[in-house]
Formats: C-alpha cells, structure tokens, sequence
C-alpha cells in the first residue's frame, strides 16, 4: 500500500474551512470580532515542546484565528484599496502552493516560468503597454517601484557614462526626481531605497483633484526620472500623463508610472481615456492584488527598455544556469527565491478573459458613482469628482466625520476608512472587489446614512433640521 506524503483529509479539512471562511463573508460583520481579537493571546504562549498533529494546528487556527481576521476580501470592505480573491486565482494559488516551485529559473521550474511569462504579457496587453517590455512579479507596488527605478537609475546614469549597478552611487552624477506632491508614500519609500532619496524629490503642485498641474512642472535639465501617477489612492485622479510625457522625454526623462490600480482603468473602454499616454512611459507598476483581485502579495513591474531591467537585476553563480529557452525569473525580480505568484495572476486573467476583466472594472466604478449619488442625496458632501472607483465623503466636522467612521467600522455591516484630502476629513471608500453587488452597496450605504445621521441629528438638536444643514 503506498503511504500517504499529506493525509487528502488534512486538505478537504482545509478546503472546507476555507470555503465555509470566503462563503461566510458575505453575512458576517466586516470588522474582526472584539471578543476573538481578545481572544488572539491564546497564541501568545512558549514555543511548545511537543508536537501536535496538523488538523489539530489547522482546527486551533480556524477556531481562534478566523473570526479575529478583518473580512478584507468581504464584498463590504472599502478600505484602503484592497480587492478580494477570485475563486480561481484562490484556488490556484493553493495548487502552486503545493507545487512549491521556487520559481527563480525556466529550467528548474519549467512550468511555473512558462506560466508567468504568459502571464506578464497578458497583462501588457490588457493595460494597453508595449508589448516588448520586460515584468517582474514582485510582492507589490512598492517592491514593483523598487524594480522599475532601479532600472531607471542604471539607464539614466550609464547614459551619463556611470555605471551605477557596478560602482555604487558615491561620486555618480546626480539624478533628478520630480513627482507630485501627491505621489504615494511608497514611492518615497522606494526612492530611498534605491539611493535617490526621499526627501530631494522635486515636488510638483497638484489641482484639486490631486493632478499634477502640468504648467508647474519643470524644465528638465540632465538625468531625470519624472514619476506620475495613474490613479490617487484618495481621489482616484490621474495625472495628465500623456502631456507630462511629450513635455518631458524629448528632453531625455524617465517617466515612471505608478499605477497600483488605476491603470486598470485602461482595460475598459469607457475609463481608459484617464490614463491615456501611459503607453508613452519608460516604466510602470502595478498591482495585481488590488484590482485584478488575486491573494495577497501581487504586484507587477514593467520596463519598457527590457535589457535595462534584466541588466539591473541579473544574478550569476557557477550553480546558476542562465541559458534557458524561456526567461529566468529571477533575472529581472529582485528575488532568487521566489514563490510563482504569476500563477495567481495567470489563473484570474485566464478565468476572467478580456472582457471578465473590463467588467470587473468597470462594475466597481458604477458602484462608487452609486455610493456618491445615494450619500449625496442624503445631504453629504462628496469631496472627489467620482471617475474611477474612489469615493471621499464628509459628514461635517472633522471630529463628527470621524466619529461616524468608527462608528461605521463598529457596526460590522461594511468597513471603510478615514484620510485627510486637501485639508478636509473624510472617510474614503474604494470600490475594489469583483464579488460587490450593487445590494451590498445599498446596505453599506444605508448603514452609513442611518449612522452619520445619528451624529448630525444630536449635533442639530431639539431643531432635528435635516442632516445637510451641519456641515
Ligand atoms: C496601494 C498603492 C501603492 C502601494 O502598493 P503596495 O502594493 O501596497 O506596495 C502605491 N501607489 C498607489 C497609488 C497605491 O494605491
């Protein structure tokens, strides 16, 4: 009789569990449960002598673990811009997982290196981007920024006759960056990262919207790396990236895209006009795990100049075989080891198709459209111009706007978050999940009204005016 590697049972427990999880997130409460959160210091114990059977560690972490978890992937979670799992990225990703291919070379791990490369053009053709540009599948936007502007940086500097992968920074000729002063703190974070530095970037002012404001952009003037943005994670604005590229690269920039969902956009035909020029980009990055809703972590780079990205992250050791009839992953990602996340993406693009994928977009945009014109005809302000699937709402005052946050997060029947936009408290909602219906969105949106009027209603007291007199 052949023995068992893994007990199948162990997996249909897992299976089960797992469904009885994603299936039981459309009734629970979004928020973890306070009890259950309490609970978690049943984990904080020593590390135990003695072995425990793995359905009993699967049992123990269900039981504990589960109801402490935030519904994230719920299709009532707005915050932060998150998206959930497709069923067959979900589950693709527990196959790949049981392949455990480290998937760094084509010729160790065939399958897997074959499927990514599949799976990175996919996406180029889907947003729309030169199809000869190189990708890395990395574990999000900052990593993907990581990626692309090292890349950029080694471009840039052997043009100026410094080869920086090879001699360091120390004594280059300096790099120029301009972005916004709304670009994302990752990038920030990236450029640090990469030695560009966090704090010498040269900071374009922005239009009510959070665009960069094309007619306070720069001359430039040598090496210079110009970062938009495809989407503002409060707004969902986009820079005007078309005419900051015309401007900008006849003088030799980079132009880096950072478009962690909104060049999403450009998978539909009704919204891929907010993100027109990206094309005309050096590099991009983008995340997987957000909009194409795949499990956490995903995220994607692309260089248009592929050499340039293979140049900067390419790895050699005697153990190493390069030469290969497909591309070796680790040439162009950050990583040697890595786990064959393409395999998640590949699953959702397959499964979603051209037009699966324009409609998950394009659903998630109606239905933020739909929680600013049902909050607004409750007397809400709406802060954004409502383009993509980005929602700022106030409730008044900045203290009764953030009451009625935690007030909503309290409820459980949605979550959302809070930000400061311009000077202005709101909370934002960011419409992101392919599994949201348009009912989920009424009974958010009712609970939100119910909620915020509550809070307007005691502060317009015993004259009970309607909620859209307090601002
Ligand atoms: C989410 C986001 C990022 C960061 O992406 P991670 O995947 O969290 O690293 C960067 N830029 C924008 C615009 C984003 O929305």
């Amino acid at each position: 009789m052949s023995r068992f590697l893994i007990d199948p049972q162990l997996m249909i427990d897992a299976a089960q569990r797992a469904a009885q999880y994603v299936n039981g997130l459309a009734t629970r409460q979004v928020r973890p449960d306070p009890d259950a959160v309490a609970g978690l210091s049943r984990f904080d114990v020593p590390f135990p002598n003695d072995p425990l059977a793995p359905a009993k560690v699967l049992e123990e972490l269900d039981a504990f673990a589960s109801p402490a978890t935030m519904g994230m992937s719920s299709p009532r979670f707005f915050g932060f811009v998150i998206g959930g799992s497709l069923p067959a990225a979900l589950a693709a990703n527990w196959l790949a997982t049981a392949w455990d291919q480290n998937t760094g070379l084509y010729n160790s791990t065939p399958a897997t290196a074959v499927i990514e490369q599949v799976a990175l053009g996919w996406v180029l053709d889907a947003l729309d981007l030169p199809c000869e540009s190189g990708g890395a599948l990395v574990t999000g936007t900052s990593v993907a920024h990581v990626t692309a502007l090292a890349a950029a940086r080694r471009s840039l500097l052997l043009r100026a006759g410094w080869d920086a992968d090879a001699d360091g920074l120390f004594g280059a000729p300096p790099i120029t960056v301009i972005a916004s002063e709304e670009a994302h703190a990752t990038l920030f974070k990236a450029l640090g990262i990469v030695g560009l530095g966090r704090n010498r970037v040269v900071r374009v002012p922005v239009d009510r919207q959070g665009a960069m404001r094309l007619e306070a952009l720069p001359p430039i003037n040598g090496p210079t790396i110009v970062c938009v943005q495809a989407g503002n994670v409060n707004t969902g604005s986009f820079d005007p990236i078309r005419e900051i590229c015309e401007r900008v690269k006849p003088a030799g920039a980079w132009v880096h895209v950072d478009g962690a969902f909104g060049l999403w956009a450009r998978a539909t035909d009704t919204r891929a006009h907010l993100a027109r020029g990206a094309e005309l980009a050096d590099s991009w990055a983008t995340d997987a795990h957000k909009w194409l809703n795949v499990p956490y972590d995903s995220g994607i780079a692309f260089v248009r100049d592929a050499a340039a990205l293979r140049s900067a992250m390419t790895i050699s050791a005697d153990y190493l075989p390069t030469e290969a009839a497909y591309r070796n992953p680790s040439e162009y990602t950050p990583e040697l080891s890595r786990r064959a996340r393409g395999v998640d993406v590949w699953a959702a693009l397959r499964s979603l198709g051209r037009s699966g994928v324009a409609e998950l977009v394009e659903a998630s945009c109606r239905q933020a459209r739909r929680f600013a014109d049902r909050l607004s005809a409750a007397g809400y302000e709406i802060l954004n111009d409502v383009q993509l699937n980005q929602v700022l709402v106030s409730f008044g005052e900045p203290e009764v706007t953030n009451r009625v946050i935690a007030d909503i997060q309290r409820d459980g029947t949605c979550w959302c978050g809070g930000t400061v936009w311009q000077g202005r408290t709101a909370m934002r909602i960011s419409v992101s999940c392919w599994a949201t219906t348009d009912d989920d969105v009424e009974q958010s949106v009712a609970a939100m009204i119910r909620i915020a009027n509550e809070h307007t209603r005691a502060i317009s007291g015993s004259r009970g005016g309607p909620a859209a007199v307090v601002r």
